[in-house]
């Protein structure tokens, strides 16, 4: 019998709505081909939500969610906080998965670069719990036990199926939350002695992604390093626009671009779909491990490909990597490879 996947869809705000219809047609070429099937429904959020129904996140956003077999999530704009954040949390979508690799045919200052960041994506500087006075503010950064051990759990499995190193990112020497997170990292470490492990400080890490960042296979760390890292690791391989990641929870995830909402050129046609089509990728990969169908994992197969065939064998290129071409003419050559 084929199998139906549920696909909760976020379009977001900006370029959002634009790359997500793009992608849509794209992920329904791969079910015909392949012998699955994909459902679609959206769940209105963001900045146009808010302002049309007065919620950035509808009531029943993560009931939906829930119900169905993960979540694709374009860029959302000013109502990031109030929608991504409370999804990461309520979803428990504890890792957040961010590869960076080079891409053969976009230029970018280093080659031969294949990382992946596994950033902690539920609490640290991000969990929300702040306050502020006419004369100051506070975030508290929490870093707990339980947090740091699965998040370390997700690095080392990854760091297994890959090169086999794995660098622990923190600033132990002036923050207690990070020297807590370093120790319980390492703790976690010893039942992965194929590994080898190392520490780096995030100061550091930052350097030497920009001047050695072919070192780096696996990185693993705390929310807000790894949100500013990731960026980083985007502008050192290319571009944001190619950078895809995914949010992972013991049972669901959701997956979705590493660039914001790109309002300076919303509505032009011309945002680069690589980011939320490799996305896709990812989530059917996810689809086909969880469910066990292997069709799944050859669609993401053949979507990575046609990607990176596109920029291997063609002069296609959005603005963003310094060419002409528009949004749709990129999702064209997809669709005519797949
Ligand atoms: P956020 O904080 O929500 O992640 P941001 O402030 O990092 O957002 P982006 O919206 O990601 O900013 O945009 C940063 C720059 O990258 C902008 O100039 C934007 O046009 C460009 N950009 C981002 N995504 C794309 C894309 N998919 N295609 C082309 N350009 C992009």
């Amino acid at each position: 019998m084929t199998k139906t996947f549920d696909i909760a869809v976020i379009s977001g705000d900006g370029i959002g709505p634009e790359i997500t219809t793009a992608t849509i047609n794209v992920l329904k070429i791969l079910s015909d081909k392949y012998s699955f099937s994909l459902r679609f429904k959206e769940i209105f959020s963001g900045d146009r939500a808010l302002k049309e129904t007065g919620y950035a996140l509808p009531s029943n956003a993560i009931k939906e969610i829930k119900k169905s077999s993960c979540c694709l999530k374009a860029p959302i704009g000013e109502t990031a906080k109030d929608v991504v954040l409370p999804l990461r949390q309520e979803l428990n979508l504890f890792a957040n998965i961010r590869p960076a690799k080079t891409i053969s045919g976009i230029p970018s200052i280093h080659s031969g670069v294949d990382l992946v960041i596994v950033r902690e994506n539920t609490e640290g500087l991000y969990k929300k719990i702040d306050d502020r006075t006419k004369e100051c503010a506070i975030n508290v950064r929490m870093i707990t036990k339980e947090a740091t051990e699965r998040i370390m759990m997700v690095a080392c499995e990854m760091a297994k199926e890959r090169r086999k190193k794995l660098t622990i990112v923190h600033k132990a020497n002036v923050m207690k939350s990070c020297e807590f997170f370093r120790d319980v990292c390492l703790e976690v470490a010893k039942k992965f002695s194929e590994i080898d492990i190392n520490e780096m400080y995030v100061d550091n890490a930052a350097y030497q992604l920009v001047i050695n960042p072919q070192q780096f296979d696996t990185l693993v760390t705390s929310n807000m390093f790894g949100d500013i890292l990731s960026d980083e690791a985007a502008g050192v391989t290319g571009s944001l626009g190619v950078l895809p990641s995914a949010n992972l929870g013991h049972d669901i995830a959701m997956f979705e671009p590493v660039h914001g909402a790109a309002f300076d050129i919303a509505g032009e046609g011309i945002a680069n779909p690589t980011a939320i089509l490799l996305s896709c990728a990812m989530m059917l990969n996810w689809l086909g491990d969880k469910y066990s169908i292997d069709e799944a994992k050859q669609a993401a197969k053949d979507l990575e490909n046609s990607v990176l065939k596109t920029y291997e064998e063609t002069n296609i290129r959005t603005p963003d990597l310094g060419g002409k071409n528009t949004t749709n003419d990129f999702i064209k050559e997809i669709s005519s490879r797949l």
